[in-house]
């Protein structure tokens, strides 16, 4: 899929859910700083599905995340398991350094 088609598929879609997203506020959780060693990143991810499991529109954030190819923690799912769910990521270069350790 060329990466016009999906800003296409982004424009279209009904993002009213967001407004109800749990984790405004805390973008920090939901997204690695550059360089994140691997335990900071399960730390970090860890922390941030307890405030997906306690959020309200979780299933419209992980449909969203999947048909985006977004990078970071949309729904309670990484990125590497919205890959590995065959939602692939457009340069997935850090899921395949990661899935080769
Ligand atoms: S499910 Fe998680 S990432 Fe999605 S809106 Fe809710 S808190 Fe944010």
């Amino acid at each position: 899929m060329a990466a016009v088609e999906i800003l296409g598929d982004y424009a279209e879609e009904d993002d009213s859910w967001m407004d109800r997203a749990a984790c405004k506020g805390l973008t920090q959780l939901f997204f690695p700083s550059a360089a994140e060693r691997p335990q900071a990143r399960e730390r970090r991810e860890a922390a941030a599905r307890q405030v997906c499991r306690a959020c309200g529109v979780q299933s419209d954030c992980q449909s969203f995340a999947r048909t985006n190819h977004e990078y970071g923690l949309w729904g309670g799912e990484s990125e590497d398991e919205r890959h590995a769910a065959g939602f692939r990521l457009i340069a997935p270069i850090g899921v395949r350094a990661r899935s080769a350790s």
